[in-house]
C-alpha cells in the first residue's frame, strides 16, 4: 500500500491534464484530477472549438454570395447572433459531459475545485488536502492585456464567445492567431472590423509571403489594417461606445475593443512557490523534455510551460509524460515540424520552415511558390487567390516548409505535414500524381523554383 493518497495528482482539466490522468489511470496508476471551472479546458470551452464554430458562421456570408453565381438565388440571408451563441453553447456542454465522461470511465477521481500544491507531495483542494506521489501542473494560460488608460473597457476572446449582442463596430488588438482569427469573425458577420497591430505586418513569425498575402486578403474582404500602431486609451463615451485613441494621435469609435495580445502562464497561487519550482521571463513553468520540473516528482505540460501554445502539443506532452512516469515506456514529445494553422478567413496552414528561417540555416534553399484563383472563384466574383510555398533544400532536395494561404489550407497542410516528418524530398512531390481539379495539386505540380 503506498505510503500517498494517489500514485498521480493533476492540477487542470484541459487537454494536456486531462490525456495525462487518463493515460496514467489506463496505465494502473492511481490518479486524481482537479479543474477549477470546466472540463475541456481552453481548447474546448473558450478556445479551438467555439472559435471553429464561429470561424464557420463567419464564412456563410462568403458562401452565400458565391453560390449565387452558380445559379442559387437565395433570398436576403440574416444573421441571429443568439441562435449561434446558444447552439454553439449546447455543443460545448456536450463535450464538457463527454470529457468528465472519459476521466469517470478511466477511473481518475474528478474534482471541481481550485487546486493548489503546498508541499512537493501535497495538494490543496478546498479545505482538504492529498497527498500525490506525483504532481502535474496542466493549468494552461489567461488572456493577457496590457495596462493603459481606459484597459478596463476592452474585452479578450474569453468574453468574445459570449456577448450579448454583436456588435456593430469592433477594433481587435493584437497580430498573432487570435486576433486575425476573431478580425475573420466579425468581419464575416457582418461588424465592421478594424485590426491594430503595432508591428510592420501581423503574423510575425510566419513566412513573410504568408504574411503580406494574408493581409491583403483581409483587406480585400473589408478589416481595416492598421500596422506601426498601439492603443494609448480607449474612453466611454456612452453606455455601449468607446473612443479610441492611438499613440498617433488618431481616434476611432467602436462598440467593442477586442484585446488578444498573447496569453500568460497560469502559474499565479496554485503553490510553485511553495515548493520553489522555478519559472521563466513570462511566469511560465521551466521543464526538461520529459516534461519535469525542478522539482523531482512535479511535472508541468501545456500552455503553462510555454513551449508551443497548440492543443495538440499539450496532449502529445501529457501522453508522453504518462507513459514515460507510468507506462514504463519512456517518450519524449518532439516539437519539430509541428503543422499549425490559422483559421482567418482565408485560412492559413504551415508546417516546417520559413524561407527567411531555410536561408539562414541552409545555403543551397530553393523556393517554389504559386498563387492562383481557385477554380470554385473564377465562376464567381471572389477575388480571393490561394498562395502555396515549398522551401526546399537544394543539396539534400528534402522539403524543409510547406506553406498555404487559402481556402482548406488546415486540411491540405495536415497531410503535407506527414510527408514533411516521414523525410520527403521534392521529388517525391514531383512523382506524386495530383487530385485533379484541386487546388492541393498544386503542391505536387510547382516544377520552377522562383528562387
Ligand atoms: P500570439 O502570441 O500569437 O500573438 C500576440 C500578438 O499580440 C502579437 O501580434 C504581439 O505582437 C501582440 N502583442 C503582444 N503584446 C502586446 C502589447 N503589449 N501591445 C500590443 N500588441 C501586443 O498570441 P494570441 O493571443 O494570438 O494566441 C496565443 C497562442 O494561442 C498562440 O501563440 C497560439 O499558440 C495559440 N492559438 C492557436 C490557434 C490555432 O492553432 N489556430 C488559435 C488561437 C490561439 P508582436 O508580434 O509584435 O509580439
Amino acid at each position: 500500500m503506498s505510503e500517498f493518497d494517489y500514485d498521480l495528482f493533476v492540477i487542470g482539466g484541459g487537454s494536456g491534464g486531462v490525456r495525462a490522468a487518463r493515460v496514467a489511470a489506463d496505465h494502473g496508476a492511481r490518479v486524481a484530477i482537479t479543474e477549477e471551472y470546466r472540463y475541456g479546458g481552453t481548447c474546448v470551452i473558450r478556445g479551438c472549438v467555439p472559435k471553429k464554430f464561429m470561424v464557420y458562421a463567419a464564412h456563410f456570408s462568403e458562401d452565400f454570395d458565391d453560390a449565387e453565381s452558380y445559379g442559387w438565388s437565395s433570398e436576403k440571408h440574416t444573421f441571429d447572433w443568439n441562435v449561434l451563441i446558444q447552439n454553439k453553447d449546447k455543443e460545448i456542454d456536450r463535450l464538457n459531459s463527454i470529457y468528465i465522461k472519459l476521466l469517470e470511465n478511466a477511473g481518475v477521481d474528478l474534482f471541481h475545485e481550485h487546486g493548489k500544491i503546498v508541499a512537493s507531495n501535497s495538494v490543496q483542494i478546498g479545505e482538504k488536502t492529498f497527498t500525490a506521489n506525483t504532481i502535474l501542473v496542466a493549468t494552461g494560460g489567461t488572456p493577457f492585456v496590457p495596462s493603459f488608460s481606459g484597459s478596463e473597457h476592452t474585452i479578450t476572446s474569453n468574453e468574445a464567445f459570449h456577448l450579448d449582442k454583436l456588435p456593430e463596430r469592433i477594433i481587435v488588438t493584437g497580430g498573432g492567431y487570435i486576433a486575425v482569427e476573431f478580425a475573420g469573425i466579425f468581419n464575416g458577420l457582418g461588424c465592421q472590423t478594424e485590426l491594430v497591430y503595432r508591428g510592420e505586418q501581423i503574423l510575425r513569425g510566419f513566412d513573410q509571403d504568408v504574411r503580406d498575402h494574408l493581409s491583403k486578403e483581409l483587406v480585400k474582404k473589408g478589416i481595416g489594417i492598421r500596422l506601426n500602431e498601439t492603443i494609448e486609451s480607449i474612453e466611454l463615451t456612452s453606455k455601449a461606445t468607446r473612443k479610441v485613441t492611438y499613440t498617433s494621435g488618431e481616434t476611432s469609435i467602436a462598440d467593442q475593443v477586442m484585446y488578444a495580445t498573447g496569453r500568460t502562464p497560469n502559474t499565479e497561487n496554485i503553490g510553485v512557490e511553495s515548493v520553489d519550482i522555478a519559472l521563466g521571463q513570462s511566469g511560465e513553468i521551466i521543464v526538461d523534455k520529459y516534461s519535469r520540473t525542478n522539482i523531482n516528482n512535479v511535472y508541468a505540460v501545456g500552455d503553462v510551460t510555454n513551449r508551443i501554445a497548440l492543443t495538440p502539443v499539450a496532449t502529445m506532452e501529457g501522453h508522453c509524460f504518462a507513459d514515460t512516469v507510468f507506462g514504463n515506456n519512456e517518450r519524449i514529445a518532439d516539437h519539430r515540424e509541428v503543422a499549425s494553422a490559422v483559421f482567418s478567413q482565408p485560412q492559413v496552414g504551415t508546417v516546417g520552415l520559413t524561407e527567411h528561417e531555410a536561408r539562414a540555416e541552409y545555403s543551397n534553399t530553393q523556393t517554389y511558390r504559386s498563387e492562383f484563383r481557385s477554380l470554385k472563384h473564377s465562376l464567381t466574383n471572389n477575388t480571393e487567390r490561394t498562395l502555396m510555398k515549398l522551401i526546399v533544400d537544394g543539396d539534400s532536395d528534402r522539403v524543409l516548409g510547406a506553406h498555404m494561404v487559402g481556402a482548406d489550407a488546415a486540411e491540405i497542410l495536415q497531410g503535407i505535414a506527414i510527408a514533411i516528418r516521414a523525410g520527403a524530398c521534392k521529388s517525391d512531390f514531383d512523382r506524386t500524381v495530383g487530385i485533379h481539379p484541386s487546388s492541393a495539386e498544386e503542391f505536387v505540380t510547382m516544377r520552377t523554383p522562383v528562387t
